[in-house]
């Protein structure tokens, strides 16, 4: 055997931290620790940094500053952007929201508690594709709905939705539209004002910054209740003292990720299609997710009669980190909502790998997971009874 390497390709579960990202942070965890909201000088200094990172993250989206809002990173976005619409409509009698099957729990557990408050959620299915479809979001949207909650790319088969098509939709029936775009962020190009957008959710952890940050962008004159309430921080609208360094980490990883998008980009895309060109002669895999349309970094492939746990753990005795699901699944043994979504039986679905990669991602990493990766579907098949099974019905 070659000698093992250590790749890192589950980018869609978290991504490293990268030095430029760090070194701007770290003042900001030492000498620079004052409260943004104390008026003296080392408070200012925080306060304007703060500012600085709030404006970056504003131009990166096409946004005004005073419309993006820090959060603890995508899940409290969302919670917040889908909540907060809930009830303030529910006022007006509006009490139904459209999202998807396939999003991500953040937002499908976040509409799970608003049904059990009373809400109406219209889950859209998509395609076998990974797609949701412009006319069957058209068709779900009544007089009393609130909001259309549609992720901009898929965490897990990597598909890109029509963000801007929905937008014009929803813009055209009055009805708000929320979009999670933690994996379209630094990935894919996006223009809140141009798409439509009213409401957008975003990590930093996915695009090379720190855990625990994030952003929502909510549309100036749409007034969402508190989901955190105590001191005045983020205009009142947001309690908690700042997460100053996070919050720098955020603004440096957004504007690098947005800066430098095409040549990464086209770059992942590369790398992409090479391991999807290279693991698609296995015998009896498919590619999971439209090919086309998805991100420039997503591979996400099932082998039938394999089990995605053992083949994450051979996988990792070569020195690969891999996901057979999204990060927040494994652990469990029920197949992946999305897979079961674009209509893989339980048992295929079970035998998917995603291999997320990033700026960080080299050609050679490819080239050793090329090596590696055939070779285990192989070892893995002659030891399943399921494969044995499946080749003996052909
Ligand atoms: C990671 C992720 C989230 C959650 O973001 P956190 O910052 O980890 O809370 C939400 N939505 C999608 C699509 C994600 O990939």
């Amino acid at each position: 055997m070659a000698e093992t390497r250590f790749v890192y390709a589950d980018n869609a579960a978290t991504t490293k931290i990268s030095d430029a990202v760090f070194d701007a942070m770290v003042p900001w965890l030492k000498e620079g620790y004052g409260n943004p909201s104390s008026i003296y000088r080392k408070g200012d200094e925080a306060a304007r940094a703060v500012l600085k990172a709030r404006e970056q993250v504003a131009a990166a989206l096409g946004a005004e500053p005073r419309e993006i809002y820090f959060t603890s990173g995508g899940s409290e976005a969302d919670n917040w952007a889908i909540k907060g619409v809930a009830h303030t409509f529910a006022k007006k009698g509006k009490k139904h929201i459209i999202t998807s099957v396939f999003e991500h729990h953040a937002v499908l557990h976040t509409c799970d508690a608003l049904r059990k408050e009373g809400f109406e959620i219209t889950y859209l299915p998509v395609d076998d594709m990974g797609l949701v479809s412009v006319e069957d979001v058209k068709n779900a949207i009544r007089e009393d709905t609130a909001l259309v909650s549609v992720m901009y790319a898929n965490n897990e088969i990597g598909t890109v939705q029509p963000i801007s098509e929905i937008g014009a939709l929803c813009h055209e029936r009055k009805v708000l539209f929320h979009t999670d775009a933690v994996q379209a962020v630094g990935n894919l190009p996006i223009d809140v004002k141009a798409q439509q957008i009213d409401l957008l959710s975003l990590s930093a952890h996915k695009i090379h910054g720190p855990k625990g940050v994030g952003a929502l962008y909510c549309r100036r004159g749409i007034l969402l209740p508190n989901l955190i309430d105590g001191g005045g921080q983020e205009g009142g609208h947001r309690a908690g003292t700042e997460n100053v360094a996070g919050i720098v980490g955020l603004g440096v990883a957004i504007t690098k990720a947005m800066e430098t998008l095409p040549e990464r980009a086209a770059r992942l895309r590369a790398l992409r299609d090479r391991l999807i060109d290279g693991l698609l002669p296995i015998e009896r895999c498919r590619l999971n997710g439209d090919r086309e349309k998805r991100l420039p970094g997503n591979v996400n492939i099932s082998f039938e009669g394999v089990e995605g746990e053992s083949l994450l753990l051979t996988l990792d005795a070569h020195g690969i980190c891999a996901s057979s699901g999204s990060a927040c699944t494994s652990g469990s043994l029920d197949p992946s909502h999305v897979l079961l979504a674009i209509g893989l039986p339980a048992e295929v679905a079970h035998g998917s790998l995603r291999l997320s990669l990033s700026d960080d991602t080299s050609e050679e990493d490819v080239d050793y997971m090329l090596s590696v990766i055939p070779g285990v579907i192989e070892k893995l098949r002659a030891m399943s009874p399921l494969w044995e099974r499946i080749i003996s019905e052909k």
